[in-house]
């Protein structure tokens, strides 16, 4: 829907039609499905546990942890099972970066009657980003393809042609078009990409873990389902890399969306 109200920047408005929490499996998009069937199948520390194919949307540990307790209130099997893990040789554990819901159908469990049955609450990081796949941050500035940063909405026609090309002008109406705070939510989720990457490449350096990548997938893949598991945060408190104080600081930062606020201040003004 399009409403060019008090400002020159049109407006984006979801218009509720239900479409993209319909079809939560396999959605991702194109570039990032032929990145996972390249690499993350034994070729990289973070391994894919399942086909692309039957992904849905990846929930970050915490995020499954809050969905796990949601599908109780909500009376719904979630089906939330591990996406992406790390099998560790130091401490021979599974070590669960983000989790899927598996549904039995394509629909995300918690769409009941074309409604999200948990839309009151912070939902995940997916829900909230929606139209967008991602923020202009992640790819290289002047290289940004406007089209991959968004998925298949309708409510997107008429802003599309609108979004200026020039960097700048790009994150000041984005922020400005979105006020759902989509495109806030997207920058933040990129953050968090870059953040997880960034740990895991030092827990590597400082020799904390190990991640298992020479052995065949389907090896890799018995032993993650055979190892004790531990998600991604819990891990990073268990070794000392973060205290639980600094953990719930950083998802408290991460729901508050404060580093997705200052990365796009400098654009503001
Ligand atoms: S974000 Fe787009 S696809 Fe999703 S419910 Fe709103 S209008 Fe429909
Ligand atoms: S939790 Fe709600 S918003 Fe998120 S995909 Fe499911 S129905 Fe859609």
């Amino acid at each position: 829907m399009f409403i060019p109200i008090n400002s020159e920047t049109p407006k984006f408005s979801c218009n509720a039609c239900g479409s993209c929490c319909s079809h939560i499996r396999g959605i991702i998009p194109k570039e990032d499905r032929e990145f996972i069937k390249e690499h993350a199948f034994g070729k990289l520390p973070v391994v894919q546990l399942v086909p692309a194919e039957q992904m849905t949307f990846p929930l970050w540990d915490w995020e499954a942890k809050r969905f796990t307790e949601w599908q109780n209130d909500a009376d719904v099997d979630a089906r939330i099972n591990p996406l992406r893990a790390i099998m560790d040789l130091n401490s021979g554990k599974a070590i669960i970066l983000t989790y899927f819901m598996d549904g039995e159908t394509d629909a995300c469990p918690f769409l009941k009657n074309n409604k999200c049955s948990i839309y009151h609450t912070k939902r995940a990081y997916v829900c909230r980003l929606f139209p967008f796949n991602r923020g202009p941050f992640i790819q290289q500035e002047g290289m940004i393809l406007k089209e991959s940063l968004f998925g298949e909405c309708g409510a997107m026609e008429h802003i599309l042609p609108e979004v200026p090309d020039e960097f700048g002008r790009m994150v000041k109406f984005l922020n400005e078009a979105f006020p759902d705070g989509s495109f806030i939510n997207a920058v933040q989720n990129d953050v968090i990409i870059e953040w997880a990457n960034r740990a895991i490449v030092d827990l590597i350096r400082k020799k904390i873990i190990k991640p298992a990548i020479t052995y065949p997938y389907e090896f890799l893949l018995k032993r993650i389902n055979n190892s004790e598991k531990v998600d991604f945060t819990d891990f990073l408190v268990n070794v000392g890399y973060l205290t639980e104080k600094e953990k719930e600081g950083l998802i408290s930062r991460f729901d508050g969306n404060i580093d997705a606020i200052e990365k796009i201040k400098p654009f503001l003004s």
